[in-house]
């Protein structure tokens, strides 16, 4: 089994490479089928049998001889390890993949994002979406206290305001990056936070719900990000006055805080016993 949910992550990660170039375009996801960017000759399902055709080619094209990107086997293993980490860690059940298709969308942000500085909609959007499934999933077989993580009395019995953990989650999360966008903006007399970042940590949010978890994911991407800032401006790979996309380390973060929401959130905040 481990076998085919591997392989079968590694396709989808195939699947997110056009996704990641095509997305940002606007172009079609399902056609033209994919063929190479240089001579244009069409791939044949051997040439995308993931990761191993690469490694067979040595990441070359088979008609003209053209390297391939490192990165598009890269997507594809690392697809294939989050399909397996979603199966380990909550087993086959449909939350697993619930988790592992929220993870595809925040890999397809972080490639985007690398590459065009931009987090398109569809991703936050996918992931709201995916929390209210979440939500109403619980909803059904938990019962109400499980999937409302607000209630507003406005005056009787009879108005009472239930709003979804998912609902809450979004709020709290566009709302917090929305303040520190502005708090930053006004420090460093620039903007440092986009709006996709805001729409994305929204995304999360409504994944994670209004929690000790969200907190955790917000303090792990912020460190991980003053890191990698550090380090790239040390290395010289980015100037300090570079722009440096925050969205691929939010969806990293996010990822990881999806995959292991009790253990990060509990190595991250000491004193949280979940
Ligand atoms: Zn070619």
């Amino acid at each position: 089994m481990w076998v085919l949910v591997g392989a079968l992550g590694a396709t989808i990660g195939s699947f997110l490479n056009v996704v990641i170039y095509r997305l940002p375009q606007r172009q079609s996801l399902v056609s033209p089928p994919s063929h190479c960017f240089s001579c244009g000759e069409r791939l044949g399902v051997v040439d995308l049998v993931p990761v191993l055709s690469y490694l067979w080619l040595r990441g070359r094209c088979r008609h003209c001889g053209r390297r391939f990107s490192f990165r598009y086997a890269l997507v594809e293993a690392a697809t294939g390890a989050l399909a397996l980490a979603a199966v380990f860690f909550y087993g086959p059940t449909p939350y697993a993949l619930a988790i592992f298709i929220a993870s595809c969308a925040l890999v397809v942000a972080i490639f985007v994002d690398i590459d065009h500085m931009i987090i398109p909609d569809q991703v936050p959007l996918l992931l709201v979406v995916l929390g209210l499934t979440i939500d109403i999933y619980r909803l059904s077989t938990f019962g109400r206290e499980a999937a409302i993580a607000y209630t507003q009395s406005l005056g009787g019995a009879d108005h009472v305001v239930y709003l979804p953990v998912s609902v809450v989650g979004a709020l709290l999360g566009g709302g917090i990056f929305l303040v520190i966008g502005w708090v930053f903006e006004r420090i460093m007399g620039r903007p440092s936070l986009g709006m996709g970042d805001v729409k994305l940590a929204a995304g999360v949010g409504a994944m994670l719900g209004p929690g000790y978890p969200f907190l955790a994911f917000f303090l792990l991407a912020m460190v991980s990000g003053a890191i990698i800032s550090v380090a790239l401006i040390a290395l010289r790979l980015r100037r300090r006055d570079q722009y440096i996309p925050f969205g691929p380390m939010l969806a990293a973060a996010a990822i990881l805080m999806l995959l292991w929401p009790e253990e990060l959130t509990r190595w991250v905040l000491h004193f949280y016993r979940g």
